[in-house]
């Protein structure tokens, strides 16, 4: 049992601790794939939004340089007669200042490289305070050299305030007549060329040679990511790089909330497992408790030798203990779920016990327990002490009956033996009584019978030898007294066996057979034999109580020997007591094989018995005590089966 037991736990525990792991891996899995999604979506968003910024830097680069190469044509295509009237080249530069091109001044050279126009003027009063550019005599140069149009690399006329001049040459007839300048201020280039919807997102700089600042556009005061995109700005060359670094984009709120939920999500179920977890562990704890107190209390049932038996309202068996097991032969699962009739019930006993059966189920069995014949599977037949007591559920409700057994085969055993025993004694002594009794009878009777015998000798002598019949008187008259002895010697022996009415007193002739029946009761039950008792009317007579017992005990013995061969459920005693015309009528009727009419005449007469045992004194006695207190003693017929003794006693006049 242990080890199995403790087996079974450890396969319980190892089971337990697998099926603890699923959970426990299913929400890491669940939190790992919740933050793998969270984090993918974050990296999807912001491969977004690199390419969106790569597209948005590259549109800017393609439209600075649209607007770039656009301000050189225009400035290529310029009129050489606007060129040299400072009020037209005024008209042509407010033109092109027009396009929004970044342009901040417009200068005409001419082919040597002096300055013949410019606008504004370097005497224009809004520029006072601000250093005016001399133009770039090296772009100057190599424009004019090349014939084409050549950027200057920028320079700073305030700080951070930086500009660069394109030098576009303008040839007529293939000869360079003059250069036209214009000049970038870097600053303003950016604010005409960027979209205000480009500056909300990014703040867009050049940068210069390494990585120097030379202007910003941004609408927004903000921190930005660091990050950015650049693109080489060319032209003008000169190692400058268009520059774009996102602001920190405040992240969507349906993500926040999701993000939130989840992480919400995430500690309710661990929290719910934790609870589940306390909750199984307490459950665990409980069901170890359980386990133990079963294995403790199966211990204690298995050693106990008397035998259990649990039945369910219905009478069908829902347990037994090995002892029960013992004691009928049958194993448990053969006999768990079985209805009646049992198997272990004996065979002769069938309808008896089935109705002790029905009793019990029916609540009315004997509380002080009842003793039933069983079956073992040998066909051996045992006895058994039942106790049932009611089985209760646990919620307090019955749910059937539970039986305890103990085999007392072995005592009533020797019970029957002693009684027998006993009842050998009894009928030894009672013949050495008698015996004894007819002893001292002959040697009473032997001395007047013999001096009777000897008297009448000598009185035949006498008067053979003729002798005067006056002298065999007196021998006679001695005979006489002889035979009145004996006389006597017999009146005193009877008076010993018939009770003196001086004795009798007033007695209630109820009371006595409840006092006999009581004596007889647990011969009764041995013999499964029932009995009803009824009075009715006025039961006192007079007599002498001991006597009177015996007579009734003698009557319920035999009634209880007649049916040796009854059925069990058929042995019954029926015993009425009524008042009728003066006298106490007692009938005890049993029902057993009756009284054979070949020996009804003999029933009454001493040392007549049918019985093996028996002394056939009983009725006898019987007779002659119920007549010694003036009643009458008969017996009939039962109309059930068996017969009937009545008695009748006069009632007390007392
Ligand atoms: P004993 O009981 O010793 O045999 P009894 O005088 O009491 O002597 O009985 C004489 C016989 O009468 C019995 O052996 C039995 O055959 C018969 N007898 C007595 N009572 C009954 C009875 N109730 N039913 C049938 N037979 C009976």
């Amino acid at each position: 049992m242990g080890p199995v037991v403790s087996n079974l736990n450890l396969e319980r525990t190892s089971r337990w601790r697998w099926l603890w792991v699923l959970p426990r891996l299913a929400f890491l899995l669940f939190v790992g794939g919740v933050a793998l999604l969270l984090w993918m979506s974050d990296r999807a968003d912001n491969e977004e939004r690199r390419a969106t910024l790569i597209s948005d830097v590259l549109w800017l680069e393609q439209n600075l340089r649209f607007h770039l190469t656009r301000n050189e044509e225009l400035l290529g295509r310029i009129d050489l007669a606007h060129a040299r009237n400072a009020r037209d080249f005024e008209v042509f530069s407010r033109t092109m200042f027009g396009f929004e091109s970044g342009l901040r001044q417009l200068m005409w050279l001419d082919s040597e490289g002096l300055l013949k126009q410019s606008h504004p003027s370097p005497m224009d009063q809004s520029l006072i305070g601000e250093s005016m550019a001399v133009p770039s005599t090296q772009s100057f140069r190599l424009a004019r050299a090349l014939g084409k149009s050549v950027y200057s690399a920028p320079y700073p006329v305030l700080p951070n305030d930086w500009q660069f001049e394109v030098h576009v040459p303008v040839s007529r007839e293939g000869k360079v007549v003059g250069v036209a300048v214009g000049i970038y201020r870097i600053r303003d280039m950016l604010g005409d060329s960027v979209p205000w919807w480009l500056a909300e997102r990014y703040r867009i700089s050049i940068l210069g040679d390494g990585g120097r600042v030379l202007g910003t556009r941004s609408r927004v005061e903000s921190t930005v990511d660091e990050d950015g995109y650049q693109v080489i700005f060319d032209p003008p060359g000169w190692g400058l790089t268009l520059h774009a670094v996102p602001y920190h984009a405040p992240r969507p709120l349906a993500g926040i909330l999701l993000s939130g939920a989840l992480v919400v999500l995430a500690t309710v179920m661990l929290w719910s497992l934790w609870i589940l977890r306390r909750h199984v562990v307490r459950r665990q704890s409980v069901e170890e408790q359980l386990r133990h107190e079963h294995s403790f209390r199966k211990a204690m049932e298995d050693s106990l030798d008397t035998g259990m038996r649990a039945r369910n309202l219905d009478g069908e068996i829902t347990y037994v203990n090995p002892a029960f097991c013992r004691m009928v032969g049958w194993p448990a699962e053969e006999l768990i779920g079985r209805r009646p009739p049992m198997p272990y019930w004996a065979d002769d006993y069938l309808d008896e016990t089935r109705a002790i059966h029905d009793r019990v189920l029916a609540g009315h069995g004997p509380v002080e327990g009842f003793e039933l014949k069983f079956k073992r599977r040998s066909g051996e037949v045992i006895d058994v002490l039942i106790h049932e007591a009611p089985l209760i559920g646990g919620d307090g409700e019955q749910v059937g009956w539970m039986g305890s057994m103990v085999d007392i085969t072995d005592r009533k055993r020797a019970e029957d033996q002693a009684r027998q025993q006993q009842e050998r004694l009894q009928f030894t002594a009672r013949l050495v009584a008698v015996g004894e009794m007819a002893s001292s009878i002959a040697h009473e009777l032997n001395q007047p019978l013999a001096a009777i015998s000897s008297y009448c000798t000598g009185a035949v002598n006498l008067l053979r030898n003729q002798v005067p019949a006056a002298d065999v008187v007196p021998a006679l008259e001695k005979a006489v007294e002889q035979s009145r002895r004996a006389g006597q010697v017999i009146r005193r022996i009877y008076s010993l066996t018939r009770p003196s009415e001086n004795n009798f007193e007033a007695i209630d002739l109820a009371e006595r057979i409840e006092v006999a029946l009581g004596l007889m009761e647990g011969e009764m039950r041995q013999r499964l034999v029932r009995h009803s008792y009824e009075t009715q009317g006025p039961t006192m007579i007079d007599g002498d109580p001991v006597l009177i017992e015996q007579i009734l005990l003698n009557l319920l013995r035999n009634a209880l020997d007649s049916m040796r061969d009854t059925p069990p459920e058929q042995r019954t005693i029926t015993i009425e007591l009524k008042a009728s015309d003066g006298y106490a009528a007692l009938a005890i009727a049993d029902r057993g094989c009756g009284i054979d009419p070949a020996v009804a005449d003999k029933l009454f007469d001493p040392l007549f018995t049918t019985k093996p045992e028996g002394m056939g004194m009983g009725l006898a006695i019987c007779r002659s005590v119920v007549e010694s207190h003036r009643g009458r003693l008969s017996f009939e017929d039962n109309p059930l089966g068996g017969s009937v003794f009545r008695c009748l006693f006069p009632l007390s006049e007392h």
